[in-house]
């Protein structure tokens, strides 16, 4: 199973991506973590990206789309895979498209995990990450709505979307988007 994980800083979306990784047997392929690794091993691609993850900022589509495109070779996905954290802009949502048509290889599914923003602003400000100080908050949900919330039409318009009610205890959350997932089936 392919699927897309969207949701907003502070959804709740890496704890889920644990479980659904876990319980369907596919990889965890999450920028974000991919992106902290490069910026804690210096590299030149962790280097660049430091100066907009800091600022709460999305980090340019060219850089992401390399990263996912290498990602996306290795064997580990091809049991399918959980994109967690990508596409978060329509251009890396049409470079995916474009790479996933090649192989042959479309998406089962887009999940979408759903929280209000006064909730979201709740949860960041109590969890202590660098780029969790309040003004980088702030910017990362602006980035989120200008950027990646478009994403949830373009999805919605080729039928692809789910959306899930993110509010509630993690078991509590997990089995609404396991009865999402089970409906798009294997
Ligand atoms: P995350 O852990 O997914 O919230 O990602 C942390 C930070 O990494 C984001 O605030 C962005 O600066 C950057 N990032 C992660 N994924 C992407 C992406 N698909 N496009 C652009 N920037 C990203």
């Amino acid at each position: 199973m392919r699927i897309v994980f969207i949701g907003p800083p502070g959804a709740g979306k890496g704890t889920q991506a644990e479980r659904i990784v876990k319980t369907y047997g596919i990889a965890h392929l999450s920028t974000g973590d991919m992106l902290r690794a490069a910026r804690a091993a210096q590299t030149e691609i962790g280097k660049k990206a430091d100066v907009y993850m800091s600022a709460g900022q999305l980090v340019p589509d060219d850089i992401i789309i390399a990263l996912i495109a290498e990602r996306l070779q290795q064997p580990d996905c091809r049991a399918g895979y959980l994109l967690d954290g990508f596409p978060r802009t329509i251009a890396q949502a049409e470079a995916l498209d474009q790479m996933l048509a090649q192989q042959g290889t479309p998406l089962n599914c887009v999940l979408e995990l759903r929280v209000p923003e006064d909730e979201l602003f709740r949860r960041l400000a109590g969890r202590g990450r660098a780029d969790d100080d309040p003004e980088v908050i702030r910017q990362r949900l602006v980035a989120y709505r200008q950027q990646t919330e478009p994403l949830l039409e373009y999805y919605s318009r080729c039928g692809l979307l789910r959306s899930v009610d993110g509010v509630g205890s993690v078991d509590e959350v997990f089995s609404r988007v396991a009865a999402a997932l089970d409906q798009v089936g294997k």
